[in-house]
């Protein structure tokens, strides 16, 4: 399908219940947030309420976002807003690991914004949550979806050294679009290379994520997921591109979630990715702990 017209299987369900209002609570009363709610995610009923299965609790999976609101980059499909950065909270990693064990999350997913104007792009930062999580709770997943930290690798290697179960970091699009798709200081060599640093420096899980629909051609897509399993990357997931705004780039194309289980065999069979979570509606943590529990620990 190629009109801009919304189709039926993006319609939105609205998420409820008790686990939904007592998670949101928490959230509050913690000062914290996350990117489930913050981009109003269409799958945060089915995330929250997933239950990974790896210990004695009943949570899912959510994506908290650590060092604020605001991005120093200007990506022209997101709707963080640009600018106006803030000082860091010192406190935020012990409050993000408070909140993972009173909600009873079996896998967390932590992201941020970017930090080109901090001396350490907030590598540091991350990596201490890592370890703050980790530390109380042994038996926790956490997944990392990392900013390219500017291609430095030395920023990628303490995010590494804090040994996180899964890092995530996107390639959002195929190599022709990067711009204007994303902000300029990104890049799809920049973005491979920070992949197969994890690849090459650890045992840790790499992941990345390809939106579709800014107007991609699919020997460009087939030749992204290909360029990625070069550099040994395990996990991938496809979702379609939803405008913001007006402000942001249009919609080119809709695919019909037939076309998206094409990419997931694809992807899983003849390329090897140990899985791949395809969908209009996939995020890059949709059901994270329930499709990684499922597919590489069982
Ligand atoms: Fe959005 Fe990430 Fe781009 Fe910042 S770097 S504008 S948070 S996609
Ligand atoms: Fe949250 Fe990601 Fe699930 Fe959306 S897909 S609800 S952002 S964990």
């Amino acid at each position: 399908m190629s009109t801009t017209r919304k189709p039926d299987w993006l319609k939105m369900r609205p998420p409820s219940g008790r686990e939904f209002a007592g998670i949101r609570e928490t959230l509050r009363e913690r000062n914290l947030h996350t990117v489930c709610e913050e981009a109003n995610c269409p799958n945060l009923g089915e995330c929250w309420s997933g239950g990974a299965g790896t210990g004695e609790s009943s949570g899912g999976t959510a994506t908290f976002m650590l060092m604020g609101d605001r991005c120093s980059r200007a990506c022209n499909f997101c709707d963080v807003q640009t600018g106006g950065m803030e000082a860091l909270d010192p406190d935020e990693p012990a409050n993000v690991a408070d909140a993972v064990a009173e909600i009873g999350l079996d896998y967390v997913v932590l992201t941020s914004v970017d930090r080109d104007d901090l001396p350490d792009q907030g590598a540091g930062h991350f990596a201490e949550t890592i370890r703050e999580i980790k530390d109380r709770h042994p038996g926790i997943l956490v997944e990392v979806l990392i900013p390219d930290f500017q291609g430095e690798a030395r920023l990628v290697r303490k995010i590494i050294d804090a040994e996180p179960d899964v890092i995530a970091h996107n390639i959002e699009t195929v190599e022709r679009l990067q711009f204007p798709v994303r902000d300029r200081r990104a890049g799809y060599e920049q973005s491979l290379s920070v992949l197969e640093q994890v690849e090459r420096e650890s045992d840790i899980y790499t992941k990345t994520s390809i939106m579709l629909g800014h107007g991609e051609y699919d020997h460009e897509v087939y030749q992204t997921m290909a360029d990625l399993r070069e550099r040994s990357v395990d996990i991938v997931t496809l979702g379609q591109y939803l405008r913001p705004s007006s402000d942001h780039l249009e919609v080119k194309r809709y695919d019909h979630p037939d076309k998206y289980e094409t990419w997931r065999r694809v992807a899983e069979d003849e390329l090897g990715f140990l899985y791949c979570a395809s969908g209009p509606m996939v995020r890059s943590s949709y059901k994270a702990g329930e499709l990684f529990v499922d597919a590489v620990l069982r």
